[in-house]
């Protein structure tokens, strides 16, 4: 069964995952039947993926029975339809630093969700989140000054070799005297110093201001000969 619909509707590409608790939401989106199966309305302007995904991003970028490290999975929106998209066979480890919001991901998100690992965490140490083996996919949305860095950091522990990065660059968390289109060069500079290969760059407007959805694929032989 497909994870994951585009539908054309009122002319514009529309977003659904298989919602894997059947009359559950997490942020109040809409619940549709297709083909008598139940799946969630995914919202561009709400989650940066689902931006991406419309802007050209390979939909199958994450798939069926991946294990996926989230990082800054705030009250778990883009995380609950990742999770949808891995399904039972798939684990998603979230790491939210802000215990209040931490908090409620865990009521609405980890509780409902059987595959879904939370941890109170700084991702700027990674070695305090461990037990769950290397990861698929690393998605990083953390909007810090130093989100790259935080990235790279958790890439060298927990992803495999050849496993995906998806980091969204919020220009303005790095400089926000530079133009967002230099920002995001110097952060793809420092991703291909240290190891990331095939990097491609979505820009999320009309979404998302500002922002970037950076893609690449690790290789940590790449890394240990620069
Ligand atoms: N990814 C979310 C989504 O699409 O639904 C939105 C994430 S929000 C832009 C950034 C989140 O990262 C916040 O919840 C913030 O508390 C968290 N965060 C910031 N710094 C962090 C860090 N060092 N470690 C873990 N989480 C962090």
């Amino acid at each position: 069964m497909e994870r994951i619909k585009i539908l054309k509707q009122e002319g514009r590409d529309k977003l659904f995952t298989l919602n894997l608790v059947p009359g559950i939401t997490v942020y109040r989106e809409q619940l549709v039947k297709i083909n008598g199966v139940e799946y969630r309305a995914w919202d561009p302007f709400r989650s940066k993926l689902a931006a991406a995904i419309i802007n050209g991003l390979e939909k199958d970028v994450i798939r069926e029975g991946d294990k996926v490290l989230y990082l800054g999975t705030s009250t778990g929106t883009t995380a609950s339809h990742i999770s949808d998209i891995i399904g039972e066979k798939g684990l998603l480890i979230g790491v939210e630093v802000s215990a209040r919001v931490a908090r409620e991901f865990i009521e609405k998100v980890a509780k409902p969700r059987k595959n879904v690992l939370p941890f109170l965490a700084d991702a700027r140490f990674p070695s305090r989140y461990s037990g769950f083996g290397k990861v698929d996919v690393v998605y990083c949305d953390v909007a810090q000054h130093d989100q790259t860095e935080i990235a790279i950091a958790n890439c060298k522990l927990h992803l495999k070799e050849g496993g995906k990065l998806l980091l969204v660059v919020k220009t303005r968390s790095i400089d926000v005297l530079k133009e967002p289109s230099e920002v995001i060069k110097d952060e793809v500079r420092k991703l291909s110093e240290s190891g990331f290969a095939r990097i491609s760059v979505i820009r999320l407007e009309p979404f998302d201001k500002d922002h970037a959805l950076v893609f690449s694929t690790y290789s940590g032989a790449l890394a240990s000969a620069s």
